[in-house]
């Protein structure tokens, strides 16, 4: 099989192998790593419908991570992708309004991040084996709400890893602050920080690329990853789901063989769109990528003007994990559209860096005509989560709704009525205060009385993970300044 390699976005540095860009995280310039190209799917779609999740996995993943072993990206599936879901399809489909729902909470901490990090840490430490690399490997991760708590999901207790997360303190639900207190595993650790996502996600950036501290790691034993969606080893497990969801539309009857299908996604740092883009560039036919943020819509701007500007209020949402100014992710598909072009694309990067603010020259316009954005006001999510309840009986979460809510919008002024999926990135009852309120029921009860009740209201049973908490004891109480964070890794690590 062909050997994908992996650059940065911002410089023509030697390209590094899947295994090797996992490990590192970012790449030394502080780009992100990119393919070099694209392999298509060797098998068709309808052969990929009789296979199972795990058997889609291996035939996706094989193609982008081809210096992993058959042996060893099967063995990682297995065991990210097994008992730790609540049911065997993994990822399910439900219709509602005429759209389907992918379901990607079915997981351990019942969010979408789930689906990479159940696999990440198998990925990591099975590239760290092939790269003779003996570090211990240090996580550190900046977290809008789920991927902390996915990620330490994920490593918690795994040998030869030891993994650190911050998070907004008060910019998270109060069941993902609860799932985060309570991590155990003798590897973890949760810190609040009074600031918001942005400011997290910018220090772990300048901790992660701190030179001296990474000198003294090094003779000390550690080397740090990344578990945010910049590694590419959490975007390829996400394009996984598209495949799987589009399958299972073939299986069913809903499309034949080639049908395009409109993919919308509830967007935040870019990641899970651009893992479906990544499955349109490996063969996936797909119509439109749609695009939908909540009120900081930095990016629905972005589609409409060229122009992204991140010089704006920060604002709270009922969809906390979309809440984020800086799309991290946006980088790789600027690169791509510019053309594989690093230098224009660390060009515009130092623009966001100094100036807060970029445009994209029109060429590179045209590469963005298979997406469309779309934003919904609070509003509008919450009047979402009601109408698809009372027409449905379905009960979907703030960030799904927000989804829910611009497809709503494409689909009228459009007129396109290609099949959908949309990705339904959370359980309602991780954001139930916000949900319950939605369907006017009382929402300011005690969180697993409110669970109880969501789950009648809902007619779905309370998921584990929520169940859990209810004797689950606190572990975690740091709070620090941003400025402070660094200390608080050298804490952790005992330097
Ligand atoms: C992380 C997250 C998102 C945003 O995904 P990105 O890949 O960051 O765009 C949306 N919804 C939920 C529930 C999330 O946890």
């Amino acid at each position: 099989m062909k050997e994908i390699m992996y650059k940065s976005t911002r410089s023509d540095s030697a390209p590094v192998t899947a295994s090797r860009a996992i490990l590192m995280g970012l790449a030394e310039d502080g780009g992100l790593f990119v393919p070099t190209e694209f392999p298509v799917l060797d098998k068709s779609l309808s052969e990929l419908a009789k296979m199972d999740y795990q058997g889609v996995a291996y035939e996706v993943m094989k193609l982008l991570l081809s210096d992993f072993t058959e042996k060893e990206l099967k063995s990682c599936i297995r065991n990210a992708y097994g008992t730790s879901f609540d049911t065997e399809e993994i990822v399910p489909l439900r219709r509602a309004e005429g759209a389907w729902y992918l379901e990607l909470f079915h997981g351990p901490t019942i969010a979408f991040k789930d689906m990479a990090l159940q696999i990440l840490p198998h990925l990591m430490t099975t590239a760290a084996r092939k790269n003779g690399e003996n570090k211990e490997i240090v996580i550190l991760t900046a977290t809008s709400g789920d991927t902390g708590k996915a990620a330490m999901a994920g490593f918690a207790n795994v040998p030869g890893t030891r993994i650190m997360v911050f998070y907004p303190k008060n910019g998270v639900s109060s069941i993902q602050e609860k799932q985060m207190l309570t991590q155990k595993g003798v590897n973890t650790r949760v810190v609040g920080i009074r600031g918001n996502f942005d400011d997290a996600q910018t220090e772990v950036k300048r901790i992660f690329s701190d030179e001296a501290l990474r000198a003294e790691m090094a003779e000390k034993g550690f080397v740090f990853s990344s578990a945010n969606s910049i590694n590419i080893g959490r975007l390829v497990p996400q394009i996984v789901y598209y495949v799987y969801g589009y399958t299972r539309l073939l299986e069913k009857g809903v499309v034949r063989e080639g049908d395009p299908v409109n993919i919308v996604v509830p967007t935040g740092n870019f990641g899970n769109i651009l893992a479906a883009y990544y499955g349109a560039r490996l063969g996936l036919p797909v119509g439109k990528l749609i695009c939908a943020s909540n009120s900081n819509k930095v990016l629905f701007d972005f589609f409409t003007t060229g122009t992204y500007d991140r010089n704006r209020d920060f604002i709270l949402t009922s969809s906390p994990s979309m809440d984020i100014l800086v799309s991290s992710n946006l980088e790789r598909l600027l690169y791509h559209i510019s053309g594989d072009d690093a230098a224009a694309t660390a060009a515009l990067m130092e623009d966001l860096n100094t100036k807060g603010v970029y445009t994209i020259t029109d060429q590179m316009k045209e590469g963005l005509d298979k997406f469309a954005g779309g934003y919904a006001t609070e509003a509008q999510t919450a009047e979402a989560i009601r109408r698809i309840y009372d027409a449905e009986q379905y009960v979907i979460d703030p960030h799904t709704a927000v989804a829910a809510h611009v497809y709503g919008d494409y689909r009228a002024q459009s007129g396109d009525g290609t099949t959908a999926l949309i990705a339904s990135t959370a359980s309602p009852f991780k954001f139930e205060n916000s949900v319950m309120q939605a369907l006017g029921e009382p929402a300011y009860l005690p969180d697993l009385e409110l669970a109880d009740r969501l789950s009648e209201k809902a007619g779905v049973a309370v998921p584990e993970a929520v169940n859990i908490l209810r004797t689950a004891l606190i572990r975690h109480n740091i709070v620090c300044n941003r400025n402070e964070m660094k200390q608080e890794v050298r804490r952790f690590l005992e330097l």
